[in-house]
C-alpha cells in the first residue's frame, strides 16, 4: 500500500488541472508579450487566472503578481519593500518559514534593517502582547512578517488581529499565507494586509508558480529586471501553462473547500483517536484547535527515536516528513520544534492530509506503527 501523508510539502495535482495544462500546452504557445493573436490569445489567460485569484481574496486584479513560488514571493515582499518603504526594522517570528527567516537575516547582515525576532510559546504562537510590545519600543518605518499557519506543527496566527496592531503602530504587514491560501477563505478588504503569498502547489496545482498580492496603495518595486512582464514588478516571459494550471487548482480548491475541509478534518481526528489508543504516550505539538486541518503533528516517545523510524515507514509505503520537507530532507533537529520546547528525547513527524486520504489508510498507517512498535 501506498500512502502520500505529506501534503503540506507538496499536493498531487488533480487531473482536471493536468488537462487544462496539457489542453493550453496544445492549443496557445505564444508569447504573452507578442501582440499579435498568438500572444494575445496567451495574455488573455494569464489575466484570466489574475482576475481568478483577485475574485476569490477579494483583492483587484492590478494586486497580483505572479511569480515562480512561494519561496520567490516572500524574498520579493520582504527584499523590495525595504527599500520602497523606506524600512528600518523587520518583525518576524522565530517560526517562520526559513525563505522568510533567511532573507531577514541576510537583509540585517546587510545593515539594510534591525531584524525583531518574537518567541513563541509552547504552541507555537506569539503573544500579540509582545508584537506590540516590539511595535511601541521601535521608532522609524516598519513592516511585520508573520505566517498565517506554520508548516511544521500547524499553529495558525490571527491575521485579522495582527493587521489591526499593524495598523495602530503605522507597521507595514506582510503574511506568508502559502499553507493557508485555497484551504481557508482570505478577504484582504477584512483584513489589514498589505502584502501576502501564495504558492500553487500547496493546493493541488503545479509546482514552479506563485503569486503575491500587494495592496495598492502600499506598492513594491521591481524584482526581476528585464523585459517588463508582470507589470515590470517581474520581468521574464510568464509560465503561462502553469499559471493557467494554478487558476484551474484555485478554482476547485474554493469550489470544493467546505467538503474537502469536513473531510479532511475527519481524517486528521481519527489518526489523532486511534494514535491515543494504540500508542501509549503519544502527544501532540502545536495548538489543536488554531490549527490546519491538513497538518498532524505527532510526538512520538523516546522508543521512536531510532533515525531508522522515517524510513521504516517509508519501506511499508508510507510517506510523511519529520519536519519541514521543503529543504533537503536532511535529519537535522528542526529550529521550529526547538522553538517550542519539543523534548529532545522524543520524535516528531508531520502527517499531513488532503481530501485524497481515506479511513482505511489512517488504519494501515496505525497497523505498522503496532508493528515497529512491538519491535
Ligand atoms: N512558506 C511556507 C509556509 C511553506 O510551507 C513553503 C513550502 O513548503 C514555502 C513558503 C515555500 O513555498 P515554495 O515551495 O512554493 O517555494
Amino acid at each position: 500500500m501506498n500512502i502520500y501523508l505529506d501534503n503540506a510539502a507538496t499536493t498531487p495535482l488533480l487531473s482536471e488541472v493536468i488537462d487544462i495544462m496539457y489542453e493550453t500546452s496544445k492549443t496557445t504557445f505564444g508569447n504573452p508579450s507578442s501582440i499579435h493573436s498568438f500572444g494575445r490569445k496567451a495574455k488573455s489567460k494569464i489575466e484570466k487566472t489574475r482576475k481568478l485569484i483577485a475574485k476569490y481574496i477579494n483583492a483587484d486584479s492590478s494586486e497580483i503578481i505572479f511569480t515562480s513560488c512561494g519561496t520567490e514571493s516572500n524574498n520579493m515582499v520582504l527584499k523590495t519593500s525595504i527599500d520602497k518603504h523606506n524600512i528600518r526594522h523587520l518583525i518576524i517570528s522565530e517560526i517562520e518559514h526559513p525563505c522568510v527567516l533567511n532573507t531577514a537575516l541576510e537583509l540585517e547582515k546587510l545593515g539594510k534593517i534591525k531584524l525583531h525576532i518574537i518567541s513563541v510559546d509552547n504552541k507555537a504562537r506569539i503573544q500579540l502582547n509582545d508584537l506590540e510590545n516590539v511595535l511601541q519600543n521601535i521608532k522609524g518605518n516598519k513592516l511585520v512578517s508573520l505566517m498565517h499557519a506554520n508548516n511544521e506543527i500547524g499553529t495558525m496566527m490571527n491575521l485579522k488581529k495582527i493587521g489591526e496592531i499593524c495598523k495602530n503602530h503605522n507597521a507595514l504587514f506582510h503574511s506568508d499565507t502559502v499553507q493557508t491560501i485555497a484551504h481557508f477563505p482570505i478577504d484582504v478588504k477584512d483584513i489589514n494586509i498589505n502584502f501576502l503569498a501564495g504558492s500553487a502547489h500547496k493546493f493541488h496545482g503545479p509546482k514552479g508558480v506563485g503569486f503575491i498580492f500587494m495592496r495598492k496603495d502600499s506598492k513594491l518595486d521591481a524584482f526581476i529586471h528585464g523585459g517588463g512582464q508582470e507589470k515590470k514588478y517581474r520581468s521574464g516571459t510568464e509560465n503561462l501553462i502553469s499559471i493557467v494550471g494554478l487558476g484551474k487548482a484555485l478554482e476547485l480548491a474554493y469550489e470544493n473547500m467546505e467538503q474537502r475541509k469536513q473531510h479532511i478534518l475527519e481524517i486528521k481526528n481519527y489518526l489523532k483517536k486511534r494514535l491515543e489508543e494504540e500508542i501509549e504516550g503519544i502527544a501532540f505539538n502545536g495548538h489543536l484547535i488554531n490549527s490546519l486541518y491538513t497538518v498532524l503533528s505527532v510526538s512520538f516517545p523516546k522508543r521512536f527515536t531510532s533515525d531508522m523510524f522515517l524510513f521504516s515507514l517509508d519501506i511499508e509505503g508510507i510517506a510523511c516528513s519529520g519536519g519541514s520537507a521543503c529543504s533537503s530532507g536532511a535529519q537535522k533537529a528542526s529550529y521550529v520544534l526547538q522553538a517550542i520546547k519539543h523534548p529532545k528525547d522524543r520524535q516528531t513527524i508531520r502527517f499531513s492530509f488532503s481530501h485524497f486520504n481515506t479511513k482505511q489508510e489512517i488504519d494501515y498507517l496505525i497497523e505498522v506503527l503496532k508493528k515497529i512498535d512491538s519491535k
